[in-house]
């Protein structure tokens, strides 16, 4: 095992936020991850998986912990499914079966995580989320043992998948394909849209907070408040799309938390609506 110290989080993250790491290692095989998660629990140091670090907030501090970077990232198309690795880029899933003319995943293209992170968080767009698609994912415990969960084994809710409960490393996904000669087309307006709502050129995590209600934006709601271009240290309120803060000046993790307390206390305020935040703070120590 190849493990490294010191490792800087904001390298890791699409925020471009974080301290270092005290341990980091990169799993390429499930073996790795295996060994890598073993390791931590006879040091007893927590350990956190990460994927391309795109709903990941890092503190300014960095983790006291072991990252376990996973890196798995094989796909094999066949006819009704894909199998990917859980390491390899959902948005790339997406364009290459569109491309191949299967739909199921059009979704995903635009999305800057890993399959894993995907399942994991249950991401979404366009009406559909991974739930939606998967059939199976392979999940390695903190015991070292691997299990298949079957879709139907599995709870997903809005952005909550049941891996949220657990502490292990998801492997790999299996989603379902249907041939639709349509879906390249379809996938290519996905990201036509994406790319004239949303800040992409910037460093961010995404929506920063989680819509109210199918029917209630997050992004409205700050918007309507005069939120947009609120400024907190280098940390700035997307001009583009309100449910974004953009890391325009090497903002540091306490400016992001204090923009987001101050959106939440002003939405509050104005609107009588909490709310909550989509990305994930990841402490220090846990
Ligand atoms: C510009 C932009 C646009 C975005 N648009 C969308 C969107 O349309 N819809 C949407 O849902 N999200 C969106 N996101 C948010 C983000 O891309 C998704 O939540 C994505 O699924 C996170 O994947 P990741 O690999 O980056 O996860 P990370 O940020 O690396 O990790 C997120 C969480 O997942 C866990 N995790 C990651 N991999 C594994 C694994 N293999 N096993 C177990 N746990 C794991 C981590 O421990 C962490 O708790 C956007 C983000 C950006 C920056």
């Amino acid at each position: 095992m190849h493990i490294q110290r010191g490792k800087l989080l904001s390298e890791l993250s699409t925020f471009g936020i974080g301290g270092p790491a005290r341990y980091y290692i990169e799993a390429k095989e499930p073996n790795t991850a295996r060994e890598a998660m073993q390791w931590a629990l006879s040091q007893q140091i927590p350990v956190f998986i990460l994927g391309k670090g795109s709903n990941s907030l890092f503190d300014d501090r960095g983790y006291d912990g072991l990252i376990l970077h996973n890196k798995i990232d094989f796909c094999e198309i066949a006819q009704d499914s894909v199998y990917a690795g859980a390491g390899y880029s959902f948005s790339l899933l997406g364009v290459q079966t569109a491309r191949k003319g299967f739909s199921g995943l059009e979704f995903a293209s635009g999305i800057p995580g890993t399959v894993g992170g995907a399942v994991f968080m249950n991401a979404g767009a366009n009406g559909q989320e991974v739930k939606d698609a998967l059939l199976e994912a392979l999940y390695l415990g903190l015991d070292g043992e691997e299990r298949l969960f079957l879709r139907s084994d599995l709870e997903f809710s809005y952005r909550f998948s049941s891996f949220q409960k657990l502490r292990g490393c998801i492997l790999a996904a299996r989603f379902e394909l249907k041939e639709n000669k349509e879906a390249r087309q379809s996938q290519l307006k996905i990201v036509e849209y994406r790319l004239k709502t949303q800040p992409y050129k910037e460093k961010s995590a995404g929506c920063i907070f989680r819509n109210p209600s199918p029917s209630l934006s997050a992004g409205a709601l700050i918007e309507r408040c005069g939120l947009k271009g609120s400024v907190l240290g280098g940390a700035r309120v997307s001009e583009m799309h309100a449910n974004f803060i953009v890391n325009e000046a090497k903002a540091s993790c306490t400016d992001v938390l204090a923009l987001i307390q101050k959106i939440q206390e002003t939405v509050a305020e104005k609107s009588g609506v909490r709310l909550e935040p989509e990305v994930r703070k990841v402490p220090f120590d846990e």
